[in-house]
């Protein structure tokens, strides 16, 4: 059988990947702890579960709904953006889509011709530059510094004449990092003058610690809210991973276009996970911040402790999402091995810690660990990992 050079340029997800190994372990009797992954490790609100129990009873599940979603689901998110940013988007100009991650692909076929180039900062979310591939885009590479946050000069030294997309995360996966108003007003800026259209991807939005706001482009100026699409969805806010809804608000045209080919692809995503989804964004949003007070602790507990670990080292504080991401390159050295990806494999093997290689980013020589797992978990985690590198010392 031939596969398409489309199949063959793709590469699986290292984060799934990780944690699939990680999970294989504990299947067998490993103890492993598994910081692969970005899933948190709460149990979907009841009241999110209730709804969904209750539309299957009620035989909610015998229908398609139209391809971009319910249109109460489409009224609710568009509640919930105007109560979270103080923006308005109609319901014509909202799409629901299986997860962000399905939005975001949409997107990428929307707004992507053959060699457009799109703009990533380094380090980003593995699925970004696979997703631009898959469009036939070409991906390009914007640095950030110490902060891992990309400038209108690193901007300026990335652009080429053909640029058409560029994608803010922020707070980001993998490094916490999240972007100032006036930062933002920047970049918006220079997309704008660029006639660059921004993908802004909020989903660790209602993730933000430690007193620090957050700020979405569709916030900062009617003209650069022009020029933004948002993306956003459940799965890490209201812990809904597997329910798989997600969703973009921008111009009607995008839209629409964004419609006909959910139409043509998934069609709608499951309607039960549709009406968890409507009592999610409906809530009082209460159990949202017991989850992020949570998460804020672990920050806080496991931040110092990952900075004493022999050969890691986190210029920054991160301030939102649930990632950590040390560099390394010490610890590399320490261990004996060459790359962060030996590392990963001896903390796995000898530690029994799953963790991300940074290169899965764009950063090699950097770690990725989530602390959406226990507060127990994350201290043996650590705890183990510290002392596997002690005895290098
Ligand atoms: N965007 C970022 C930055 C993510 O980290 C993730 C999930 O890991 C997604 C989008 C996709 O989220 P989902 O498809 O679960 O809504």
């Amino acid at each position: 059988m031939k596969f398409s050079d489309r199949a063959m340029q793709v590469t699986p997800s290292a984060t799934v990947k990780v944690s699939n190994t990680a999970k294989a372990m504990i299947r067998k009797g490993i103890e492993v702890i598994n910081l692969g992954i970005g899933e948190p490790d709460f149990k979907t609100p009841k009241v999110i579960a209730d709804a969904a129990i209750k539309a299957i009873q009620d035989g909610k599940t015998s229908f398609y709904t139209p391809a971009s979603g319910l249109p109460q689901l489409k009224e609710a998110i568009a509640e919930r953006i105007k109560k979270d940013c103080g923006v308005i988007y109609p319901v014509d100009q909202i799409s629901v889509t299986n997860g962000a991650k399905m939005a975001l692909y949409v997107l990428m076929q929307v707004l992507v011709d053959q060699g457009s180039e799109v703009l990533l900062p380094r380090p980003s979310w593995v699925s970004y530059k696979q997703q631009v591939l898959l469009a036939g885009g070409k991906p390009v590479v914007v640095e950030t510094g110490d902060d891992f946050k990309i400038t209108t000069k690193t901007l300026d030294d990335a652009v080429s004449r053909d640029a058409k997309v560029l994608v803010i995360n922020s707070p980001q996966n993998p490094t916490g990092t999240v972007y100032s108003r006036d930062e933002l007003e920047a970049i918006g800026k220079w997309a704008v003058l660029h006639n660059v259209t921004l993908i802004a991807d909020d989903i660790y939005g209602k993730l933000m610690y430690n007193q620090n706001q957050f700020v979405s482009l569709i916030q900062i100026s009617d003209e650069i809210a022009a020029s933004t699409v948002l993306v956003n969805g459940v799965s890490k806010a209201y812990s809904m991973t597997g329910w798989r809804i997600g969703y973009v608000a921008g111009a009607p045209e995008l839209i629409s276009k964004v419609n006909a080919i959910l139409s043509h692809s998934t069609g709608n995503p499951a309607t039960v996970s549709q009406y968890a989804a409507i009592a999610a964004f409906e809530s009082d949003q209460t159990e949202v911040e017991s989850m992020r007070v949570a998460f804020e602790e672990r920050l806080n507990t496991i931040y110092p402790l990952v900075q004493k670990i022999p050969g890691f080292k986190m210029a920054v504080k991160p301030q939102g999402a649930f990632y950590l991401f040390p560099n390394v390159q010490e610890a590399i050295k320490l261990a004996g091995v060459n790359t962060s990806g030996e590392l990963v494999d001896l903390l796995l093997d000898k530690a029994h810690v799953a963790v991300v290689d940074g290169d899965a980013f764009g950063m090699p020589g950097y770690l990725r660990l989530s602390y959406a797992a226990s507060l127990k978990d994350l201290l043996t985690a650590v705890d183990r990992i510290t002392k596997f590198m002690n005895q290098f010392l």
